[in-house]
């Protein structure tokens, strides 16, 4: 899996300090994408170590959340569940439309699930096909209004 940039931010996971890590090589290429330079497989490869050189430079943070990565999700599951071992909250940003069946769940605080559809926007739009979920013991709890206010 490579990341292609990465950024910390505030709005994409409520409540959170994130370090947001973009995967290239996106197979969803979704008409109107404003980041189609994540098309292409280009960055640096997601290793442990590389991301502990990260959390070390911004303590601060509370989750890193996995802009992408949906070619090889059973490797987003591991660098959550690695994520999750370093004592930050997790995310995972995917552009499926649905989970898949087989996602290992256990190292996930938050999901955004959906691709970008530009007619109906974004998470921030009322009318989005995304919805962003917090992952409780009892399941996903849809927060997606949380973005409409
Ligand atoms: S999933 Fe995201 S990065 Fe990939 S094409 Fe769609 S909008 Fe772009």
């Amino acid at each position: 899996m490579l990341v292609a940039d990465y950024d910390i931010v505030f709005q994409e996971v409520p409540d959170e300090t994130t370090l947001a890590l973009n995967i290239s090589d996106c197979p969803h290429h979704c008409p109107g994408c404003h980041s189609s330079y994540l098309w292409q497989p280009v960055g640096d490869v997601l290793t442990p170590e590389w991301l502990q050189r990260l959390i070390d430079r911004y303590p601060y943070i509370t989750c890193v959340s996995i802009q992408g990565g949906d070619r090889d999700y059973h490797e987003v599951e591991r660098v959550a569940q690695w994520v999750h071992m370093q004592g930050k909250k997790t995310c995972w940003y995917t552009g499926f439309a649905k989970l898949p069946e087989d996602l290992q769940m256990q190292g996930f605080d938050y999901i955004k699930v959906g691709p970008y559809i530009e007619a109906l926007g974004g998470l921030k739009s009322k009318t989005t096909n995304q919805r962003f979920y917090r992952v409780t013991p009892e399941g996903l709890r849809d927060m997606t209004d949380v973005f409409w206010k």
